[in-house]
């Protein structure tokens, strides 16, 4: 079976390091708060070129801790609305309702997938507050114009970054667009943890400090708490098994680059659509493939022939949030493009340890593919 991701040969790729730091940390005495987290969140900062990086538990609450901590700093209050692109990862919702903030979903650009510049201009009311830009399969959304409309209408702009660690647009990486960025750290994202883990960047002082706070308990300073903050820390395991991997993530970028390379030139079927990276062609060199998604009519047949023939492929995702059970008060709300793409995307095996011979068998049985009834 060739794997959508092999977690396990990514890890042994840097077994002994990995093991070297383990030791570091149990033999240190130390696991909570300590050196290591400090050392992978000023590498973090640094790798994503801004002033700070604040280690959280995991994705989920690094957008829902900014949020908070906005609140927290009076620049946001309930009900403010927040704009977030309808098609993505339900976190990124999860984290403006837990705030008892109002979502504004908007549509996709069809070419991207990202969030529309001018769906986010027809949604802006009074309410709006923030525009959380959701950087989706590891390509940022269209952050030069996102920030120009921010500027105008005196919006927030939250980054979600969980699929994007390393992507760029005109040499500025994801994290370093907006007032602040979620990262996630969850094993098969592009840098990813032994574990669950998640950053929050940002270049703004009085943010950071708020974060530090809000994350272990509303505390800077043990048992004085001036926040009803939250445990959702970062524990130096899981800080010094990122320290390792972020060595490396530009190398396992340049791998993800040659795979799409290889699939985008190769792949030739009537019935499967690429993904369409903008029309700025530079945009597939700033592109990290956190995933590779393909759209076809035929889908599920796709993915059954692709799984008889020994491929695995995954659908991020199969429902929009707004259909979600979780939400059933937006379940009539109707979303033709999100509807559409979550209907027809399929993700490719895509990952740094992923061979040529893999490559070339998923290109082969994709280019011949031919949906029953079509022969
Ligand atoms: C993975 C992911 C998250 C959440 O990250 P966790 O670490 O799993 O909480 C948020 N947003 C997007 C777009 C993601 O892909």
């Amino acid at each position: 079976m060739i794997p959508f991701l092999d977690l396990k040969r990514v890890s042994q790729q840097y077994r002994d390091e990995l093991i070297q730091a383990c030791k570091r940390v149990i033999d240190s005495g130390w696991y909570i708060g300590g050196q290591e987290l400090e050392k992978f969140e000023q590498n973090f900062a640094n790798f994503c070129g801004t002033k700070f990086a604040i280690g959280v538990a995991n994705g989920l609450d690094a957008l829902i801790l900014t949020l908070r901590a906005w609140k927290e700093l009076g620049q946001l209050k309930d009900g403010d609305e927040v704009i977030v692109p309808a098609n993505t990862y339900i976190a990124s919702i999860l984290a403006i309702t837990a705030n008892d903030l109002k979502p504004v979903l908007v549509e996709p650009d069809e070419q991207s997938l990202n969030i529309s510049v001018d769906a986010i201009q027809s949604a802006i009311t009074e309410k709006t507050k923030v525009i959380l830009a959701v950087h989706l399969y590891g390509q940022l959304a269209d952050m030069p114009k996102i920030m120009q409309i921010a500027e105008r209408h005196n919006l927030l702009v939250l980054e979600d970054s969980a699929q994007a660690h390393g992507a760029k647009i005109q040499g500025k990486k994801a994290g370093n667009w907006g007032d602040a960025s979620g990262f996630s750290f969850y094993p098969g994202k592009n840098l990813g943890a032994l574990g669950d883990a998640g950053a929050i960047t940002t270049n703004d002082a009085e943010l950071a400090r708020t974060l530090q706070a809000l994350r272990n308990y509303g505390s800077h300073e043990k048992y004085k708490n001036l926040f009803v903050g939250v445990n959702s820390r970062l524990d130096e395991i899981q800080a010094a098994m990122l320290d390792v991997k972020l060595k490396y993530l530009d190398e396992e970028i340049v791998k993800r680059r040659q795979i799409a390379a290889s699939y985008l030139s190769q792949i030739q079927n009537p019935f499967i659509a690429l993904p369409l990276t903008g029309s700025d062609t530079q945009q597939y060199k700033q592109h990290v493939w956190h995933l590779f998604v393909i759209q076809s009519e035929y889908r599920d047949e796709l993915q059954s022939y692709l799984k008889e023939n020994g491929v695995q492929t995954l659908i991020h995702y199969p429902i929009p949030p707004h259909k979600q059970e979780a939400y059933k008060e937006w379940n009539d709300l109707s979303f033709p493009i999100t509807e559409r793409i979550h209907a027809q995307v399929l993700s490719l095996p895509m990952g740094p340890t992923q061979t040529l011979e893999e490559t070339q068998k998923v290109i082969e049985l994709c280019n011949a593919f031919l949906p029953k009834g079509r022969a």
